[in-house]
């Protein structure tokens, strides 16, 4: 990044850069009646840490998602993404930031239900810059990744669930992102195709990659390295 307010940080407190480093994050709304959804948040994720949230419905599980995803802004604080300074730059360059850096994976899949498995995530690489050979390689390599090579030219729609979250993690993962966000990716799925999907983040992991796995489920929370319980919009390290 070239913009005089995106200062570079250099390696923090770990011997891990951090790809998030939240600083007193706080998120109200003003209602009425007014809430306050996260209290003053200081969390740390170091490059290829395996992290889960979990928390009941309403504890703030969302809103924490949508400031890490920079879909919303803090309403106080500080929220560095792999060294820069997010709560310091405009719109535009967030966006940037949250096409060039983040994945994410959602409950409802949100895949396109009238294109292909490999449509679904070729487009994700359209703002890439990238020729489109180049793209097309690595959206078979992403459906490779996640085992659904046989399914390319499947419509989302005859697939089984667990598949259906397997091509959004295709989808999440073919732009290189730094940091997987998933918000209940586990939400509408069975324990048996859960259990693919969560195998599968086990893989992504080993290869390298930060996750930051956001769930109601303590089986699902389990899974991760590191966790972190959310009440009331405070969070808090489980042992
Ligand atoms: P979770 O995802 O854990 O179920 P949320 O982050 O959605 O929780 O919500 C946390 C709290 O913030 C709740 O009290 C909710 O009602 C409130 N909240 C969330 N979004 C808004 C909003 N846009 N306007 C007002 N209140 C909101
Ligand atoms: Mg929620």
């Amino acid at each position: 990044m070239s913009s005089p307010v995106v200062a570079a940080r250099g390696v923090g407190a770990g011997d891990q850069p951090a790809v998030v480093d939240l600083r007193g994050v706080t998120r109200s709304f003003p209602g009425p009646p007014p809430v306050t959804a996260l209290h003053p948040v200081t969390l740390r994720v170091a490059r290829g840490e395996y992290l889960s949230i979990v928390g009941p419905s309403g504890s703030g599980k969302s809103t924490l998602l949508n400031v890490l995803g920079l879909l919303d802004r803090p309403t106080t604080g500080e929220y560095w993404l792999d060294g820069t300074a997010t709560h310091a730059v405009g719109e535009r360059q967030r966006t940037a930031l949250r096409g060039g850096l983040i994945g994410f994976v959602f409950q409802a899949f949100h895949l396109l239900p009238h294109r292909t498995v490999l449509d679904n995530v070729l487009l994700a690489t359209m703002y890439s810059g990238l020729p489109r050979e180049e793209r097309l390689r690595r959206s078979y390599e992403a459906l490779r990744r996640v085992g659904l090579e046989h399914r390319i030219g499947f419509r989302p729609t005859t697939l089984s669930g667990g598949e259906r979250q397997r091509v959004a993690v295709a989808r999440a993962v073919v732009t290189g992102p730094r940091l997987l966000l998933a918000d209940e990716p586990t939400g509408n799925l069975d324990t048996t195709t859960s259990g693919e999907v969560l195998d599968l983040f086990d893989e992504l992991h080993a290869d390298g990659l930060t996750l930051l796995v956001i769930t109601h489920d303590d089986a699902v929370a389990a899974r991760a390295g590191r966790r972190v319980r959310i009440t009331d919009g405070v969070l808090r390290e489980i042992a």
